[in-house]
């Protein structure tokens, strides 16, 4: 396991905002012992279903952080920028964190210390005044192509120019901004409309000998020292001979789907995000892989018309998000019966419960391998090889009943999945009070310990209309009601 941290042996990363900040909840291990700790979460989780291999860990696992991004107010007549605090609205004012890259820090810092001399102020929600609501900077560790998203509640853009060239001149080395146009009350921080104010418009970078192009709003894998180490597993899982038919599920800019489709006959990417299917399209013409296309659409759905159409299809990557895959999707897969299944997962939880649909449904789990993507934080990511059981095996899988109930996998989502599910449909987020309160109101039944007031004194909070009717799209989403 790798050992490096700045004090050699010293806990966390030596970070002296990490408790008004949050962001790093490891900070009480050393480096080492963090890895164990992720190591017994996968094993908590996926043991049942064979051996977990010795987690991955990084060499040096600081300033890992490609993509970083600062909310921007005022505290004490001051303009701060950083991260909101958790659980509350004040800014954690951070200039140099240990994740982060070193350059978009600097210029975040140097946006800060600019915006005075022009007369522009952060964006202040309450009184609807101000200019500046977040900087999101982009790098590519590997071309050094930056990008930097100024948003901003309306497209105005008082001394543009003057801005910019200061800016530019400070760092030479920003090849694009954006203006990107926020003026809703939303936890999301871009906007839809765009003004690309410098430069192309997206950045460009290096992974796994393939160039991708990155747009502001697209997904784009935070820690690409960490992501050669994962794909390179994912690859080795899927032992590509150049005959396959191979399916990239969830696929952002086609990063998985185009490192494979060096080593297949044909790739077909589906992705829900428009600006991500847009770049992969780009990003297959950039690496000249004329057997790779790509699809904008719902994962589940697009599987379950290829199932119809009687698809055939040799190996599937799935990458979803936390909150795992859906029904649907997994039905289908089993229906397409591809040899094998490449799935990458961040939350052990929600993956666990995918494979067990998939082992119950003529599957066996041959290697599970975790990968810190993302040292000083409690994700983990895994990456899991499936494939298709002969009729002479036998599966051997220590039955859980609870997360093995197909029915329960069919009818309850877990709270974190509706909780997913709102903020990706409606942008808002809702607590598992919200959802409890909802659930209750509708009939629905409730754990003992939610909804239940700390006190008798203690005032609980209702969930507002608009949450409770996201809520009620979510559980019909999942056919809960
Ligand atoms: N495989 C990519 C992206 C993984 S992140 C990579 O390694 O870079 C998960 C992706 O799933 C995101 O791009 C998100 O937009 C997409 N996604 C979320 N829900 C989806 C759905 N229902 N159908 C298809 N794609 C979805």
């Amino acid at each position: 396991m790798a050992q490096t941290t700045p004090k050699k042996g010293g806990k966390g990363n030596g970070c002296p905002l990490y408790k008004a900040c949050g962001g790093c909840q490891l900070q009480n291990l050393t480096y080492p012992e963090q890895l164990q700790y992720k190591q017994v979460k996968c094993i908590r989780y996926l043991s049942r279903f064979g051996h977990v291999d010795e987690i991955i860990g990084m060499a040096l696992p600081l300033h890992y952080r490609n993509k970083v991004q600062a909310a921007f107010g005022m505290h004490r007549g001051r303009i701060v920028s950083g991260v909101y605090q958790s659980k509350s609205h004040r800014i954690v004012c951070v200039d140099d964190c240990k994740l982060e890259d070193e350059t978009a820090d600097a210029i975040i810092v140097t946006i800060r210390r600019l915006l005075p001399r022009f007369k522009l102020f952060p964006y202040n929600e309450d009184t609807g005044k101000g200019f500046l609501r977040h900087v999101l900077v982009k790098r590519g560790f590997q071309t050094g192509e930056v990008m930097v998203v100024l948003v901003t509640p309306t497209n105005l853009f008082p001394k543009k120019d003057g801005f910019l060239n200061e800016l530019l001149r400070r760092h030479p080395e920003i090849t694009t901004v954006i203006q990107s146009i926020n003026g809703a009350k939303t936890s999301l921080v871009l906007g839809k409309e765009e003004r690309v104010l410098f430069g192309k418009g997206y950045i460009e970078d290096v992974l796994c000998g393939c160039r991708f192009r990155i747009s502001a709003r697209s997904f784009y894998q935070i820690n690409p020292v960490q992501t050669e180490v994962l794909y390179g597993k994912a690859m080795e899982f899927a032992a590509l001979t150049g005959e396959e038919t191979v399916l990239d599920a969830y696929c952002g800019i086609g990063t998985i789907g185009l490192v494979a489709a060096k080593g297949a006959k044909r790739v077909i990417g589906v992705e829900l995000n428009a600006d991500a299917v847009r770049d992969a399209k780009q990003n297959a013409k950039l690496n000249g892989a004329d057997n790779a296309r790509f699809f904008c659409a719902d994962a589940g759905q697009f599987m379950t018309e290829a199932a119809k159409a009687g698809d055939k299809v040799d190996v599937v990557f799935m990458d979803p998000p936390r909150a795992g895959s859906d029904l649907p999707f997994l039905k289908s897969v089993a229906a397409l019966a591809p040899n094998r299944i490449v799935y990458i997962s961040c939350n052990p939880e929600t993956q666990a419960r995918d494979l067990a649909f998939l082992c119950k449904n003529g599957y066996t789990v041959k290697m599970m391998q975790p990968v810190d993507m993302f040292p000083h934080t409690n994700h983990v990511e895994c990456v899991v090889l499936l494939s298709q059981r002969r009729a002479t095996e036998h599966i051997d899988i220590k039955l859980d009943l609870t997360e093995l109930d197909l029915t329960a996998a069919e009818t309850k989502p877990t709270y974190d999945d509706i909780k997913a599910y709102v903020l990706k449909t409606y942008g808002l987020k809702v607590s598992t009070l919200y959802i409890s309160q909802v659930k209750r109101k509708l009939g629905l039944e409730v754990g003992e310990a939610y909804n239940k007031p700390k006190s008798n004194k203690s005032k609980t909070p209702q969930c507002p209309e608009e949450k409770e009717k996201a809520i009620v799209a979510a559980l019909k989403y999942y056919k809960m009601i």
